[in-house]
């Protein structure tokens, strides 16, 4: 395997960007009790500092969770998106360089791109959504600087293995990001494992799904050292406010999500099963994640319907790849009931 450095895709201006150094950053530890730094209000409400801008005491947490090393993650305050608009930051010159990844796949990719001046070239995925390898490595020239890899893949479903993704890693002349956003739910790995030999991997994850936070906004990256610091350099400041470092650390040392997502797993198992007898289905896609992708026969008509029953599903109708397909969320039981006895129910008109 040829040696990769991956501060070689990095943009020149960002390789050398002297980062905006804040207060707290030139603050080096010792016994203060008056804080005339950073002209913060001196009144306490709780919120009146700024809070911690290398979220120290969350890393050690998230790096004990995750079996990485501090210096390995990157924690976003705006969830993985943040984290994959930092991709384009770090490595794209906007107007010059491009993107790969697999379609139909996660929209906010191509939407970042969009966004950075980036030009973003989609691969379709193979029979039964398998990742097109060969497809992804045709398609770059010398100014593709990321493959986008989504495992599991949202609005598929389904995760690729694990060494179909490093053929990927180990065959492309830049960065590959694998979004394991659902990755909880999969009997596949993570890929963090190949983060220390494979130094042109990142690997994204979220506390939106299987943790149950969406709300709190708190994305992950995780890379090389000396990629994970120029996602420290290139973010905002702050980017992580204080109550929700604290929130997240709380919530991390008191419980694990692993009961709800073998639920979660199991009530996948049961709505597939349940769904795929159904005339109106055609087809339920095999599926590595908490939701599953479904062919009916009118799509919209039925997307409707469960509207009018108080039951909302995404319509990915008129995405390319996924023509005549509802994404459903698996639910609690009484919610997966309410699906199914709903779409039994279901006449088209
Ligand atoms: N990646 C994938 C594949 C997703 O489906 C989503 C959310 N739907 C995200 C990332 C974004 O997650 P977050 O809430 O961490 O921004």
């Amino acid at each position: 395997m040829k040696k990769i450095n991956p501060l070689d895709f990095v943009r020149p201006n960002i390789l050398a960007l002297e980062p905006y150094s804040t207060a707290r950053d030139e603050f080096k530890g010792g016994d203060i009790s008056v804080w005339l730094d950073a002209n913060e209000s001196p009144y306490p409400s709780g919120l009146n500092r700024y809070p911690d801008p290398h979220q120290k005491k969350l890393k050690t947490a998230v790096a004990a969770l995750k079996g990485v090393g501090e210096e390995q993650i990157f924690i976003g305050g705006a969830g993985s998106d943040e984290a994959i608009d930092l991709v384009y930051r770090i490595f794209c010159r906007p107007g010059v360089d491009n993107v790969i990844s697999i379609s139909p796949t996660y929209g906010v990719y191509e939407v970042s791109a969009e966004i950075n001046d980036i030009e973003l070239r989609k691969v379709s995925l193979g029979e039964g959504y398998s990742l097109p390898v060969d497809a992804l490595l045709a398609a770059a020239d010398a100014n593709s600087k990321v493959i986008w890899i989504c495992s599991p893949n949202n609005p598929t479903g389904n995760a690729f293995a694990p060494l179909d993704i490093l053929k990927v890693v180990e065959g492309f002349n830049g960065m590959v990001v694998v979004d394991e956003a659902y990755v909880d739910f999969s009997p596949y790995p993570s890929m963090l494992a190949f983060l220390d030999s494979h130094p042109n991997l990142i690997v994204m994850q979220t506390f939106s799904k299987a943790w149950g936070m969406a709300s709190l906004r708190m994305g992950l990256a995780f890379a090389s050292p000396e990629i994970a610091e120029l996602f420290a350099r290139v973010k905002y400041p702050y980017n992580v406010n204080g109550p929700t470092q604290e929130e997240l650390l709380r919530r991390i040392e008191l419980s694990n999500p692993s009961e709800q997502v073998a639920e979660i797993v199991s009530e996948r198992v049961r709505l597939a099963e349940a769904l795929e007898v159904m005339p109106v289905v055609h087809k339920v896609h095999p599926s590595d994640s908490n939701f599953l992708l479904v062919e009916v026969d009118d799509p919209d008509g039925l997307y409707d319907y469960l509207i009018s029953h108080g039951v909302i599903v995404r319509n990915r109708n008129r995405v390319r790849g996924c023509e005549g397909c509802l994404r459903i969320t698996v639910g609690v039981p009484a919610e997966n009931d309410r699906v199914i006895s709903l779409v039994r129910d279901y006449r088209q008109a």
